[in-house]
């Protein structure tokens, strides 16, 4: 339970005000949201940088592809023995999928079981022999590091370190208060749901917030923050046509390829740039020799919305393709047949009042440290999209950095590998900072 004096003094001061320049202020007893001024707390994150920087260079040079289930748990171990320190303890949960490795959980119990939960992941996009072949590694050049994982994830995973850190050294009383639970998904890049079971089973009432550190969105000088996400279906349309002799019985054949033609246009078309739904056709495949009217063929895609009522009728429309269609043999009128299905679906996070009371903190603190922050709402999915009607979720928490799943580099510089942007790590933390002041002060 908060006091009211307590609510008051929940901000960072905005300047030094009376006290030695350059030099920290112990934290005051009986303050336990207080935290040094902007400057002092700036010149404490400065000072961690080379930690924090070492940290982020020994989680990348750990190639943790999502297949690679050996190097995922190595990161998982590496990363539960970076908070240890901080006092979390570690729980290592196994992935639903055998395949992948095991999800990590980190716990701090607080004096009070209002709780506060940060989600990162382990995996990245890059096989090893990817990394080998285009020689992508922890590579600083000015200001931008670039490297595997970088900013996607394992900057933010770093940011969430920054932020407990300065926490626990700058406002211990509140650092000791709140119950604090981290998560990461050790497969979060394949859209493995059972990680949002794990994270629910383990929130509760009071749990404040859910934050997400992928990385921030820039427009200009606008910082973005993340508060809404589009759901995806991957789906399949199967077109069963009649084979026949190309030659001798062509009339015969009833066309699966002519079919799922006219058939991609009709999905195609059904891309709505108005409600913000997408349709894509990502692959077809179809026939087998040249002689042969085919009598199978095949496109796969997905579709996105923001809004959980166009993802419905997305898939209705979708699924009604199935049955007979209009490709058919003269001979007889053999019809071709439609089997339309849904692969994988994953829930949209559209906008919603949890996740914007959370976004409008974020934006007063920004006002307050002179950081313009917006909001965003992006196509990609996150974990968020998993979790974001058990609490309230915000998400683009992290650094900044660009290029994310791209290891090309080329000689004219046209094409450039992800990586994160050093300078931006101790303002995203320190407005992450101010937030969680104004969240937990609430
Ligand atoms: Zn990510």
């Amino acid at each position: 339970m908060q006091s009211a004096m307590c609510k008051v003094q929940c901000a960072i001061q905005t300047s030094d005000g009376p006290g030695v320049p350059g030099v920290d202020r112990p934290p005051e007893p009986n303050q336990s949201c207080r935290m040094q001024s902007a400057a002092a707390l700036t010149r404490f994150l400065e000072r961690q940088m080379p930690d924090a920087l070492d940290m982020l260079r020994a989680m990348v040079s750990i190639n943790s592809f999502t297949a690679n289930r050996d190097g995922v748990n190595q990161l998982g171990r590496f990363t539960a023995e970076c908070f240890a320190p901080l006092g979390f303890a570690a729980e290592f949960v196994p992935s639903a999928n055998p395949a992948y490795g095991h999800h990590l959980v980190l716990t701090r119990r607080g004096r009070t079981s209002r709780s506060i939960a940060m989600v990162s992941h382990l995996d990245t996009v890059f096989p090893p022999e990817e990394e080998t072949r285009n020689q992508f590694h922890w590579q600083p050049e000015g200001d931008r590091i670039y490297g595997p994982g970088t900013h996607d994830i394992k900057g933010g995973t770093v940011m969430i370190w920054l932020v407990l850190q300065a926490l626990r050294a700058q406002a211990p009383a509140l650092f000791e208060e709140m119950s604090w639970k981290l998560f990461w998904n050790s497969s979060e890049e394949t859209l493995s749901h059972d990680f949002g079971d794990i994270c629910r089973a383990r929130f509760d009432r009071e749990t404040l917030a859910a934050l997400v550190f992928e990385s921030e969105g820039r427009l200009g000088e606008q910082r973005l923050i993340v508060v809404a996400r589009k759901g995806r279906a991957t789906w399949r349309v199967t077109v069963h046509g009649r084979a026949a002799h190309a030659g001798g019985q062509h009339s015969n054949g009833a066309n699966a390829v002519v079919q799922l033609g006219q058939t991609v246009e009709q999905l195609a078309a059904l891309t709505d740039y108005s409600r913000d739904l997408t349709f894509n056709v990502g692959r077809i495949s179809g026939g087998t020799v040249l002689n042969r009217v085919p009598h199978e063929a095949v496109a796969e895609g997905e579709f996105r919305a923001f809004l959980p009522e166009v993802c419905a009728q997305a898939k209705a429309a979708l699924l009604s393709l199935s049955g007979p269609g209009k490709g058919r043999s003269p001979v007889d009128r053999f019809t071709c047949d439609l089997q339309a299905e849904i692969l994988s679906e994953t829930r949209p996070w559209p906008r919603n009042p949890g996740t914007d009371r959370l976004a409008a903190l974020w934006q007063d603190a920004g006002r307050e440290l002179g950081i313009p922050v917006s909001v965003e709402e992006r196509g990609g999915l996150s974990d968020g999209n998993h979790i974001w009607d058990a609490v309230p979720t915000l998400d683009g928490l992290g650094p900044w950095g660009d290029n994310g799943h791209c290891s090309e580099r080329s000689a004219d510089g046209s094409k450039l590998p992800e990586y994160v942007e050093v300078t931006s790590f101790v303002p995203k933390a320190m407005l992450n900072l101010a937030a969680l002041l104004k969240l937990v002060g609430s």
